[in-house]
């Protein structure tokens, strides 16, 4: 078993579909080990994606990322980063295949629904960005 990190991001807090992409997420076989629903600054997001810092996107993602609550969890499965990266699609919600958190809730590249991990690596680094151990069970 290990661990992903995932937020469900503005746009699909904003639409009102948090509920939905948890359930869906638990119902792919996703043990919720810690959630909450928190506020970024500019300056927060900027830090969680410093790995992008040099992208012409940067600035316009950092502002997205903050422009409302954003839900954070740390989810628990076997393979838990490839499966949850399949479990939402491709970045670009145009590219994401049938069935998929992106295709389902994402509107654009850049509010595409929901993060999720690249690397086990990341995973343990984004997910302690956002909760202790203390938290996460
Ligand atoms: P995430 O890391 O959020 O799971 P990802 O690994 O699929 O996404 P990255 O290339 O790491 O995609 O980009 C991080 C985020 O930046 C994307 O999820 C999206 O919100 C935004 N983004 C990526 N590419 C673009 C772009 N060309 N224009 C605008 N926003 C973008």
């Amino acid at each position: 078993t290990n661990r992903t990190f995932t937020m469900v991001k503005p746009d699909a807090v904003e639409a009102g579909n948090a509920g939905a992409i948890l359930k869906m997420i638990e119902e792919a076989g996703f043990r919720i080990v810690a959630l909450k629903k928190t506020l970024l600054t500019q300056e927060r997001a900027g830090q969680f994606y410093a790995v992008h810092a040099e992208r012409p996107f940067y600035a316009s993602l950092c502002a997205y990322m903050s422009s409302g609550p954003i839900y954070a969890a740390i989810l628990e499965k076997e393979n838990a980063v490839a499966d949850f990266r399949t479990l939402i699609g491709a970045t670009n919600p145009a590219q994401a295949a049938e069935g998929t958190i992106r295709k389902l809730f994402a509107t654009s590249l850049e509010a595409n629904a929901v993060h999720g991990s690249d690397s086990d690596e990341n995973a343990a680094i984004e997910g302690g960005f956002f909760f202790s151990l203390t938290e996460q069970f």
